[in-house]
């Protein structure tokens, strides 16, 4: 079939390349297409394939083989079930431009999948298609600009904590505004004081973390966001954190205007390498006219794509997102619901405290309170033995666990922030508790055997440096 259509399609070229239509059947390749001698594949038998492949893929580190308290990035466990669902002939075998009468099931599937994430957020209005958190942050701020422009102001800035993830300042400049650092106080939450002084009619909206990246929950949010309304802003809840809120609060009762859902973060969705993942945008009725096109709608039983938004900011997605990672998450929230929601944020909260207390007397906890679903620890006092925070987190490998996330937040120094996630076992959380102590004896013991560290990895330690400066992304040259 296929072959029948290059042939069909294809014109002699001067090199003459192409086949002359009528002298060869449909289906024979051109001759100078063809092999002339036995392709020289490599043997292997299936045994030997099997262990090539188990051995690499346990030569990196991933959430199947152990635990990955990468704070911020919300490793949880990948069930299964979601892979296999995604991968039903009626999700994987559509194509995009198909007639919609034809696709009625993958429409629904999306319709149901915003309907809930509008659900757990209450808020009015949703987009699936960004691909990742910071396309969502750009789409929403991007709808921002279109809603004051709409109403003819000029307004040239955002708002954004210093604590925030790097992605919102970059999303602000993308979409056309100037960021504005917005400093916390010494507890680690905004400096409200500061927001009233800076919140001028100059200042189009605020980018909010809520649990905020200390794991801290802005418990003046309310305040906060009726500042910014005050005074004709926007607020935009970065939910990235929102594994902490599930069935707890809802952004749409805070105030929010706009939020992002990371699916690979929160509804179990693979990182994989850096994606693909998908961040769905929900926003108010206010803000609904701007959505990205096209809107999914349901009329009686039938779904269709609205194209018809004359104020959208546009597509910021091929064709409606990543299809089939909105398929996993929507499994994912069809078999927790509601119950299983609140549940999550609840185990990711207790496992949080529970790491972060038995480690604090141990490391140093700079914002004493007790956290939401992560904790930020600071490996300070290590100066003591020459090592830093990166050590430990190399050393950490040693022992099969994967680091926590370090040097983030900026306002943490030597910052280890750690994110056990609801999927861990107690059994799991007390092995890292271990690990993290002993490293601590070691490094009063032997400093040298953190230095270099890892010892049992594939690859020792990297220039980092190197590694970003001069990029080689083949394993051989
Ligand atoms: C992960 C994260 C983002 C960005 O999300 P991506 O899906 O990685 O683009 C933004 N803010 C915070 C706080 C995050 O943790």
């Amino acid at each position: 079939m296929t072959i029948e259509l290059i042939i069909e399609r294809s014109k002699p070229d001067r090199k003459g390349y192409a086949l002359p239509k009528r002298d060869v059947p449909a289906y024979e390749l051109p001759g100078v297409l063809s092999r002339q001698k036995t392709a020289c594949l490599p043997e292997v038998s299936e045994p030997d394939i099997m262990r090539h492949f188990v051995n690499l893929s346990v030569m990196n580190h991933h959430v199947d083989k152990n635990f990955y308290p990468l704070g911020s990035c919300t490793m949880k466990y990948n069930p299964k079930i979601n892979e296999e669902l995604s991968r039903l002939a009626g999700f994987t075998k559509v194509h995009p431009l198909q007639p919609m009468a034809t696709v009625q099931g993958a429409l629904r599937m999306m319709y149901e999948l915003g309907e809930h994430l509008k659900a757990i957020v209450n808020l009015d209005a949703v987009t699936l298609q960004p691909a990742a958190g910071a396309q969502g942050e750009f789409t929403a701020i991007s709808m921002f600009k279109a809603y004051h422009n709409k109403k003819k102001e000029s307004r040239a800035y955002i708002l954004v904590p210093d604590s925030a993830h790097g992605t919102n300042p970059a999303s602000v400049n993308f979409s056309g505004f100037r960021p504005l650092t917005l400093p916390s106080n010494e507890k680690g939450l905004v400096d409200v004081e500061k927001l009233l002084e800076l919140m001028t009619p100059r200042v189009a909206g605020l980018m909010l973390t809520n649990p905020n990246t200390l794991g801290l929950f802005e418990k003046q949010v309310t305040k906060i966001t009726s500042i910014v309304h005050d005074k004709g802003g926007l607020v935009y809840l970065d939910g990235a954190n929102l594994n902490a809120l599930l069935g707890i609060t809802r952004p749409g009762d805070l105030g929010f205007d706009a939020v992002h859902f990371n699916l690979h973060k929160t509804f179990s969705t693979p990182h994989g390498g850096g994606g693909p993942g998908a961040g769905p945008v929900a926003v108010t009725k206010l803000l609904a006219p701007f959505l990205p096109t096209p809107v999914i709608t349901k009329q009686r039983e039938t779904y269709s794509f609205d194209y018809n938004v004359p104020d959208s900011i546009g597509k910021v997605q091929t064709f409606y997102g990543n299809f089939l990672v909105m398929a996993r998450a929507y499994t994912f929230l069809r078999i927790v619901g509601r119950d299983g929601l609140r549940q999550i944020a609840k185990s990711a909260i207790l496992n949080a405290n529970y790491v972060v207390q038995s480690l604090k007397d141990y490391y140093y906890l700079p914002y004493p309170d007790y956290c939401m679903h992560e904790g930020v620890l600071s490996g300070r006092k290590l100066k003591e033995s020459g090592l830093r925070t990166l050590d430990v987190a190399k050393r950490l490998l040693d022992y099969g666990l994967h680091a926590p996330t370090v040097y983030f937040p900026l306002i943490v120094s030597e910052a280890l922030m750690i994110e056990p996630t609801d999927s861990e076992s107690k059994e799991t959380l007390d092995a890292f508790i271990e690990a993290m102590k002993k490293i601590l004896d070691e490094a009063k013991e032997n400093p040298d055997l953190l230095k270099n560290a890892p010892h049992h990895t594939p690859v020792r330690r990297l220039d980092e440096v190197k590694a970003i400066k001069e990029l080689k992304v083949r394993w051989k040259t």
